[in-house]
């Protein structure tokens, strides 16, 4: 299903939950709502879903504005953070329960049952009840009795939230391939930014009722359009005073400028690990931290603190070494604008013409 909101808006009393947010959704896309908390992002999955009413806005789903269609009419399925299973019902009876109140007939109901279990891995489980079952396998009769009446379009409020991380990491790769297997289209709640990246075709970021950019993970990443979205997304410093760094004096012809950098534009090594000195901090080690396949290095330049990672063939660093810092790029913001800023005085080592 195509969905297509328009200036849509919700107060609650004298708070602005959401605030004149617009987008499209295309068919059989899956998109992840992102955002801190208390941004607005469940109140626009209910009101997607029909259970909050907007102030003002056009909910069309598939060419039909649905502001005044019931839930049970809009042709969606809803996951919840919490399950909300039938405590006294089976996988079974859990999966049927919305097919029986929409009456559907008993043979149509049990092939539609056996078809779900089948779908979600549930076989071998269908008579127990809840509480017999792990949070994942809770997690996925929830997702099949929401997709039982063929709906067609999924919401999903932090379906992952409540369960434990290498179970959620899995579910994650399960709902991915679930949703590309049926094509329907889909939006889940997350204020997870992994999550987001690594489930989501697109990103759309919630904060304060705006929506701040709607993209794809990498678009996000590589070229966000607010200091929020910036900061949100990925690991990153903000400098007040940009201008103070090598290569950055250039700021200071915008008063008021910040600069973020992010842990990937930043070098850091001994002195001998760089050939133009020139554009290169001068630091101190503050913190090195063990990250698997990496490190993490946090590193002091007067007052600014950078965080960065090294590989793992490079020497060993020590808290408390003089290091060589080279900042490659900074995201520069001002109240008005956003922009990309490479450091000036690197230059290529060779000539590029004789
Ligand atoms: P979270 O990640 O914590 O679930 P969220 O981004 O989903 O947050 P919402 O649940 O949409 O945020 O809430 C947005 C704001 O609206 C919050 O400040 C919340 O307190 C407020 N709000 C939501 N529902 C109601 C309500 N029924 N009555 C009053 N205020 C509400």
């Amino acid at each position: 299903m195509h969905v297509e909101v328009t200036g849509l808006n919700k107060r609650f009393g004298e708070f602005q939950a959401v605030a004149d947010v617009s987008f499209s959704i295309a068919k059989g896309q899956l998109i992840g709502l992102l955002g801190p908390s208390g941004g607005g992002k469940t109140s626009i999955l209910r009101m997607l879903a029909g259970l909050e009413s907007p102030d003002s806005g056009d909910i069309v789903f598939h060419g039909q504005r649905v502001n005044d269609l019931p839930p049970q009419e809009r042709g969606i399925g809803f996951v919840f953070q919490n399950y909300a299973l039938f405590k006294h019902m089976t996988v079974e009876g859990n999966i049927a329960f919305g097919l029986e109140v929409k009456k559907w007939n008993k043979a149509k109901i049990k092939e539609r049952v056996a078809e779900l279990v089948e779908l979600t891995g549930l076989s071998g489980f269908e008579k127990r009840y809840p509480h017999q079952l792990s949070g994942g396998q809770r997690q996925r009769v929830a997702f099949a009795r929401a997709l039982a009446p063929e709906p067609q379009l999924l919401l999903l409020d932090e379906p992952f939230a409540a369960i434990d991380a290498k179970i959620r990491h899995e579910l994650r790769s399960w709902l991915r391939e679930m949703i590309d297997r049926l094509g329907i289209t889909s939006i889940f709640v997350t204020h997870d930014q992994d999550e987001a990246i690594e489930v989501a075709d697109e990103i759309m970021i919630i904060n304060k009722g705006n929506l701040e950019q709607k993209g794809s993970p990498w678009e996000i990443y590589k070229d966000p359009k607010t200091p929020f979205v910036a900061g949100f997304i990925g690991e990153s410093t903000t400098v007040e005073d940009i201008s103070a760094l090598k290569g950055f004096k250039e700021a200071a012809n915008w008063p008021g400028t910040k600069g973020l950098i992010r842990p990937e534009y930043i070098e850091i090594g001994k002195e001998n690990e760089f050939t133009l000195l020139s554009a290169t901090e001068t630091g101190k080690v503050s913190h090195i931290h063990f990250r698997g396949s990496e490190w993490l290095v946090e590193v002091q330049i007067g007052d600014i603190k950078l965080v960065t990672y090294r590989s793992l063939e490079k020497n060993v660093l020590q808290v408390g070494d003089e290091v060589h810092v080279l900042i490659h790029r900074a995201y520069l913001f001002n109240n008005k604008d956003n922009w990309v800023m490479e450091n000036s005085l690197k230059v290529d080592p060779l000539p590029v013409h004789i």
